[in-house]
């Protein structure tokens, strides 16, 4: 939100001599009351000043829900991002299994022999595969896994919040967090819908919510 150079003056006079009384205000600005009155509901409004009555005005200290606002869309991937946990697409279901109660996370990541971006597998992959009578130690991931080019990704620079959609749109629970080498992905990160609630929960704690 960008203040004008008035409300910015109040705000300055506030912040060093608060509490203060409107009349005050106005008098250090020499204007009437009445002029300043819009300035003082913009900035009680959106924040930035707190208002008592027979007190007067003190600055708040809390930063306004705007900038929140504000922050919360710059909020990037590679900021927030976890280590990825991948695996090779020969690994058998089996290990896979192993290697997701090992690695404690929900989804891996598979990548071919060139260390590329390859697949998806997630928890419901490898319970599907499970109860279908399958002998886990012979079947590959490759053969269970979600495949390129159906996978959804993002990459560092992009916004947490357009992750967070994909994540909403495509009903799953990760992204892989790539970069481009040589016209395929290598695998540099992972975003969860963990990752997410900890960006919103860290967001309210900086605005003592
Ligand atoms: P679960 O299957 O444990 O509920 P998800 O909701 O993440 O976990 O996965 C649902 C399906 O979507 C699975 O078949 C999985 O392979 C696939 N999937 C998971 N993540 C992605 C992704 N980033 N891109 C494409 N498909 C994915």
């Amino acid at each position: 939100m960008e203040l004008n150079e008035r409300q910015t003056e109040i705000l300055e006079i506030v912040k060093y001599n608060g509490p203060i009384t409107g009349e005050q205000i106005a008098e250090r600005l020499g204007l009437a009351r009445a002029t300043i009155r819009p300035d003082l509901a913009i900035l009680t409004m959106a924040g930035f000043l707190e208002a008592r009555p027979r007190v007067g005005y003190f600055y708040s200290g809390k930063k306004p829900m705007q900038s929140m606002a504000d922050e919360m869309i710059e909020m990037k991937v590679g900021d927030f991002q976890s280590l990825p946990v991948v695996v090779t697409e020969t690994m058998t279901v089996y290990d896979a299994i192993c290697h997701m109660f090992l690695e404690d996370v929900g989804t891996l990541f598979v990548v071919n022999g060139n260390r590329q971006l390859s697949g998806v597998i997630s928890r419901k992959d490898l319970l599907r595969t499970s109860i279908g009578g399958n002998d886990l130690t012979t079947i590959p991931t490759s053969v269970v896994m979600t495949r390129m080019p159906n996978i959804a990704y993002c990459q560092k620079k992009d916004t947490l919040l357009s992750a967070a959609k994909q994540m909403i749109d495509r009903q799953i629970d990760a992204l892989p967090v790539v970069e481009r080498v040589n016209g395929a992905f290598e695998v540099v990160g992972r975003i969860t819908k963990t990752n997410i609630t900890a960006a919103f929960v860290a967001l309210a704690e900086e605005y003592d919510l």
